[in-house]
């Protein structure tokens, strides 16, 4: 059995990470599901979350929003619609977009997209959490 499998987020705008790496967490629309080297074929959508990676020992994290995961031939691609690294997260920016969104929980509801707005408070909490997990973690 291989020791590693090959990660690979994707992005429409960029490649944002190609590394081998030990295991994957992954935040799927269902849950979160790990993947280790020699997993069987496998797809599913993306969640709102913070998928992890281990490699030597340590984790390293990945804010990510909607696209798939595929595992295929030891290699997990995950084509995210919005992908960022820990460290790239501007944390005072996930702030910002957290008080909006809560601001507008507040407001009138029939002028709210209730669903879209969950949405927007969940990447920015998300966000701030992934930053956080990536103090002290390595840099990826
Ligand atoms: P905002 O209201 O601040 O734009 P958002 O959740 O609506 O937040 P997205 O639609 O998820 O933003 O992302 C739009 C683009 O901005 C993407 O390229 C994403 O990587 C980037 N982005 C959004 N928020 C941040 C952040 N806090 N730190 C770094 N990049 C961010």
């Amino acid at each position: 059995m291989a020791s590693t499998l090959k990660l690979e987020i994707v992005t429409p705008d960029r490649m944002v990470l190609s590394e081998d790496v030990e295991y994957v967490g992954c935040p799927g629309i269902e849950g979160e599901f790990g993947i280790m080297p020699s997993h069987v074929p496998f797809l599913s959508a993306l969640g709102i979350g913070n998928l992890y990676y281990k490699l030597d020992g340590r984790n390293y994290y990945v804010f990510v929003a909607g696209g798939f995961a595929e595992v295929s031939d030891n290699k997990v691609t995950i084509l995210a619609e919005v992908a960022e690294k820990a460290h790239e997260i501007d944390v005072e920016r996930a702030r910002k977009a957290q008080e909006r969104a809560e601001q507008r929980a507040r407001e009138q509801q029939e002028k709210v997209d209730f669903s879209r707005n969950q949405a927007a408070l969940r990447r920015a909490l998300m966000r701030m959490s992934c930053q956080d997990s990536g103090k002290g973690a390595g840099t990826c």
